[in-house]
C-alpha cells in the first residue's frame, strides 16, 4: 500500500490490517507514528482531515458546551493533518517537579509516574516543536539578560523559569518528508474512526470501524490500537463504543469524562512600578540560539505548599485593548482589527471587550476614542506594523504575539493557573449525532472556589514581596480578588485535559502508567486526557513527551 493513502478511494468493506493502529494525526498520533517509524511494526494512522482543512470534516466537531466560558467547540480544535498545531501558538513550557506529586490540598493529585519519567523525553520534544536547546531555566537560557525587574529579589516569589517558543511548527509539516518514506507507516486519510469492537476474547480491542463522508464503510483490525485524537474526542470515541460495554470502553467505574480541565486564564491586576524609570523586561528575551522567550512570575513550589496554593504563572502584559483610556494606536488598532490576529488572542480580546463594555459605555464616543488613537499614533502605528509584518508574516520563526513598553509603568498581568481535579467538571455524551450517527461530546466544564482562592491568593504572595522589595507593587481592578478572579476568568479554548485520566486504580482512573487502558489490554491513549493534573503548563511539550514514551513502551512489548 502506499504510505498516503485517501481512504475515499478504498473499497467499501475492506479490512485494513496493522500491526498498530493510530487514531489521529495531530501531534500527539504524528509524534507516535514518527517515533516508531522504521521499527518493524507495521502502522496505520487513520486521520479524519486531509492534507488542507476542510469545513465538511470540521462539521464532525461538535457538542454544546454548557458554561458559557468554554469556547465553542468547533473554535480550537482542528480535523486536518497536523491537528490544532495547524493553529497553535508555539509556547513551550515543561510541567514542574511539583505537578507530579500528591499534595494534601490538592485532591486527586499525584501522577503515577514521576517528573523524570516524562522529563527525560523534553529534550526530544523541544527538538520536534523546533524550541532551541531544552533549557527552561532563565539563569542557562539567556545567561547575560538584564533583570526581569531591576532591584526585585525575594526567596518566594521567583522570575527565574523561561517559556520558549516554536516557530509555531505545524507537525505534520515536520515530520511528513521523513514518515511518509519510511516503509512501515500508512496514512489513511479522510477517514473518521467512529467505533471500536471488542474481539471473542471481550478484552481487546480487534478492529476500528471508519467511515468517510462519502458513506463508504471500512474496519482497520490490529494487534494494538492507540487513542491519539485529542482530548475531547478521546472521550468521545471511548464512550461511544458501547457494543459490548453499554458504558464505554475504560468506563467501567463513571469515571470516563470526569476531571475535565483546562488552565484558567485572565487579568484581574497590574504590575505598578514605583517608578515608571525602574529597568524591566516586558518583551521577549532572545536566546543566542535565536529562539523568542519569556520569563515569568511565580511563587516558589515549597512557598505553594506552605500557602495550599495551585501551580500558577503570571506574565507582564499590555494595557486592555478594548480600554481606549490607555491612548494608544496600536492597541486600538488590534482591538479594532480583531480579524487579522490569532483566534485564540482574537476570543481573549472579545472577552475583554465584554469587560469593558460591562465597565464603560460602549456607544459613538467609545468608537471615535479609538478612532481618535489610531489617527494620533499613526506615525508610530505606521513603524510597529513594518516591524510586524517582518517578524511576524515574513520570518520563518514568528514573533509570537504583540507585546509593548508602557510610558507609566504599568503592566497588566495575565495569569495562567492551574485547576484542581474535580470530578463534577465534566464531559457528557450528547443527544445530538454527527452525519455518521455519533453523539457529539458535551462539555460541562467547572471552576471551583479553591481555583479562584489559589489564584487569589498568588497574587497577594507576590504584591507583598514586590512590596517589600519597594520596585512596585500591584493595583486590583477590583479589591474583592476572589470574586473578580471567579467573575472574569476563562479556560483556556485549546487545552483539554483530565477526561481519561492515568493512575493506577481503576476506580479513580482509566489508563494505567503506560497509558494502556486499564479494561482494554490493547488499547492505549496518547493525548492530554490522561493528564491527572494540570499545572499551569500549556500541554504539548507533556502530550509529545508522553506519545515519546509510549513509543519506548510500545518497542519494547512489540512481539508481545
Ligand atoms: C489556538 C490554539 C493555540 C494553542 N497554543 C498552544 C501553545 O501555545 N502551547 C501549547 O502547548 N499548546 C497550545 N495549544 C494546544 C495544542 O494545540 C494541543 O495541545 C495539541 O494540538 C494536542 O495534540 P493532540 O494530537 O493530542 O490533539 P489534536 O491536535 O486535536 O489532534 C487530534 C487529531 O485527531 C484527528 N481526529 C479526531 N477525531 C478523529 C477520529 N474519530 N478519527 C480519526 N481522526 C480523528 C483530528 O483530525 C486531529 O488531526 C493551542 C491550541 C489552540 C487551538
Amino acid at each position: 500500500m502506499p504510505m498516503l493513502v485517501d481512504a475515499r478511494t478504498l473499497a467499501s468493506g475492506t479490512l485494513v490490517d496493522a500491526d498498530l493502529c493510530i487514531v489521529g494525526g495531530g501531534p500527539a498520533g504524528l509524534t507516535l507514528a514518527h517515533a516508531l517509524s522504521g521499527a518493524g511494526i507495521r502502522i496505520v494512522l487513520v486521520e479524519t482531515g486531509g492534507e488542507k482543512k476542510d469545513s465538511d470534516a470540521e462539521a464532525l466537531l461538535g457538542g454544546a458546551t454548557r458554561n458559557s466560558r468554554f469556547a465553542p467547540m468547533t473554535m480550537y480544535r482542528r480535523r486536518v493533518l497536523g491537528g490544532a498545531s495547524t493553529i497553535w501558538g508555539g509556547r513551550c513550557v515543561p510541567m514542574d517537579p511539583i505537578d507530579f506529586a500528591v499534595r494534601d490540598h490538592v485532591p486527586c493529585s499525584g501522577w503515577p509516574v514521576s517528573f523524570d519519567d516524562i522529563a527525560q523525553f523534553y529534550p526530544e520534544a523541544t527538538e520536534i516543536c523546533e524550541a532551541g536547546r531544552p533549557d527552561y531555566d532563565a539563569h542557562n537560557a539567556i545567561p547575560d539578560a538584564p533583570p526581569y525587574i531591576a532591584g526585585f529579589g525575594s526567596d518566594i516569589v521567583r522570575t527565574d523559569s523561561f517559556e520558549r517558543f516554536s516557530l509555531p511548527t505545524n507537525l505534520w509539516r515536520r515530520f511528513s518528508s521523513e514518515l511518509l518514506p519510511s516503509g512501515n507507516v500508512t496514512i489513511l486519510t479522510h477517514a473518521t474512526v467512529v467505533d471500536l469492537t471488542l474481539g471473542p476474547d471481550g478484552a481487546n480491542v480487534d478492529q476500528a470501524g471508519c467511515a468517510t463522508l462519502e458513506g463508504l464503510r471500512f474496519r482497520v483490525g490490529a494487534r494494538k490500537f492507540v487513542l491519539a485524537c485529542g482530548g475531547v474526542e478521546v472521550f468521545r470515541l471511548l464512550a461511544v463504543s458501547r457494543a459490548q460495554r453499554p458504558a464505554g470502553l475504560g468506563n467501567e467505574h463513571g469515571v470516563l469524562g470526569r476531571y475535565f480541565m483546562s488552565h484558567i486564564e485572565g487579568s484581574i491586576a497590574s504590575l505598578q512600578l514605583n517608578s515608571p524609570e525602574t529597568p524591566i523586561t516586558w518583551g521577549f528575551d532572545t536566546t543566542d540560539d535565536g529562539i523568542y522567550g519569556r520569563r515569568r512570575i511565580y511563587v516558589d513550589h515549597d512557598q505553594q505548599m506552605r500557602s495550599g496554593l495551585l501551580n500558577t504563572i503570571l506574565r507582564l502584559h499590555h494595557a486592555n485593548p478594548a480600554s481606549p483610556g490607555h491612548r494608544n494606536a496600536v492597541l486600538s488598532m488590534m482591538f479594532l482589527a480583531k480579524s487579522l490576529i490569532l483566534p485564540e488572542y482574537r476570543r481573549k480580546i472579545t472577552m475583554a471587550e465584554r469587560n469593558a463594555q460591562a465597565q464603560e459605555a460602549t456607544g459613538a464616543t467609545f468608537w471615535l476614542a479609538h478612532l481618535r488613537n489610531v489617527a494620533l499614533g499613526a506615525p508610530g502605528l505606521a513603524l510597529f506594523l513594518t516591524t510586524w509584518i517582518a517578524k511576524r508574516n515574513l520570518a520563518r520563526r514568528k514573533m509570537p504575539y504583540v507585546v509593548l513598553a508602557s510610558s507609566t509603568g504599568t503592566y497588566p498581568l495575565d495569569f495562567n493557573a492551574e485547576q484542581e481535579p474535580n470530578p463534577d467538571s465534566r464531559l457528557l455524551v450528547a443527544n445530538e449525532t454527527d452525519r455518521f450517527g455519533v453523539p457529539f461530546a458535551d462539555v460541562d466544564w467547572r471552576m471551583t472556589e479553591n481555583d479562584a482562592r489559589s489564584v487569589a491568593e498568588t497574587h497577594r504572595i507576590i504584591d507583598a514581596e514586590l512590596r517589600r522589595s519597594g520596585v512596585a507593587r500591584l493595583e486590583y481592578r477590583d479589591p474583592d480578588i476572589e470574586a473578580e478572579v471567579a467573575r472574569s476568568a476563562t479556560p483556556i479554548g485549546g487545552h483539554h485535559l483530565g477526561a481519561a485520566r492515568m493512575g493506577t486504580d481503576p476506580k479513580t482512573s482509566v489508563v494505567d502508567a503506560n497509558l494502556r487502558l486499564h479494561s482494554v489490554a490493547n488499547l492505549y491513549v496518547a493525548s492530554g486526557a490522561v493528564f491527572p493534573t494540570s499545572g499551569h503548563a500549556n500541554p504539548t511539550l507533556t502530550i509529545l513527551a508522553l506519545a515519546l514514551r509510549l513509543a519506548t513502551h510500545l518497542k519494547a512489548t512489540a512481539h508481545r
